[in-house]
């Protein structure tokens, strides 16, 4: 048992990471600066950790950008206001993710202006349907040797869909309940304490008061762990976080 939870909690704040750190932070909103030889670190480390359900960074960063353009209205990829569940609002997210990725439905030309990290080959790969097969039969099999009985698995699709999962969870969530800091003419709330176990991506209110400012928490009782990991990269000098004042 305590070996399916060790995997259960890792891989869940592990992909948090790397969603939050790499996705968010560095693809769609360029908050720090890094070698380009720590991209690539940082880049495989995200496909490995999401597995099943690797994000494509460009198209995550694309559509985010879109999510802070039309918070809540109905250009918005996924808000919680148009759909009447989770599950309808990320298969609209989905639809529009394989758009960008067969490039049947591209992306207006300002969410491409700034850049975006992009890695064909892995992209393919990490994207190609008998990878992410590969990733799901290695998760059932750590599960048929170590869960004790059949209960168990019924964690197994969050393992296959993690990314998308905590993806939802915030913007589900971070767009519903909580309470407001800021008035940024949308719906974004901070849903403190959740907050924490979702690595500062519930802060989603001050995240879009302030959306290049790297730290998500802004009062006193908010903590933002994803930041405080990044100071930690910064001190030692692995990644550069750019000031807020010094941005556009
Ligand atoms: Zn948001
Ligand atoms: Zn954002």
């Amino acid at each position: 048992m305590l070996a399916i939870l060790i995997f259960f909690f890792s891989h869940w704040f592990l992909s948090l990471f790397f969603h939050s750190f790499f996705l968010h932070r560095f693809a769609s909103h360029k908050m720090y600066t890094t070698s380009k030889n720590w991209e690539k670190v940082f880049y495989v480390t995200t496909w490995l950790v999401q597995g099943s359900s690797f994000l494509v960074p460009r198209a995550y960063g694309v559509m985010h950008r879109m999510h802070h353009v039309y918070s809540d209205t109905e250009k918005d990829p996924h808000s919680p206001h148009f759909f009447k569940d989770v599950y309808h609002m990320m298969q609209h997210t989905i639809i529009i993710f394989r758009g960008f990725l067969t490039g049947k439905n591209l992306p207006d030309a300002q969410f491409t202006k700034e850049y975006l990290p992009v890695w064909d080959k892995l992209d393919r790969f990490g994207h190609h349907i008998l990878t992410r097969l590969s990733f799901g039969a290695a998760y059932t099999a750590f599960y048929i040797y170590f869960a004790p009985n059949a209960w168990w698995f019924l964690l197994l699709p969050i393992h296959f869909m993690m990314g998308p999962i905590q993806g939802a969870v915030v913007n589900w969530c971070g767009h519903k309940y909580g309470y407001s800091n800021f008035d940024n003419g949308d719906h974004s709330k901070n849903s403190s304490p959740w907050g924490i176990l979702l690595m500062g991506e519930l802060f989603q209110n001050n995240h879009h008061y302030a959306k290049d400012d790297a730290n998500f928490a802004k009062k006193w009782f908010e903590f933002d762990l994803t930041y405080f990991v990044m100071r930690g990269l910064n001190a030692v000098k692995i990644i550069q976080l750019i000031p807020v004042a010094s941005q556009k």
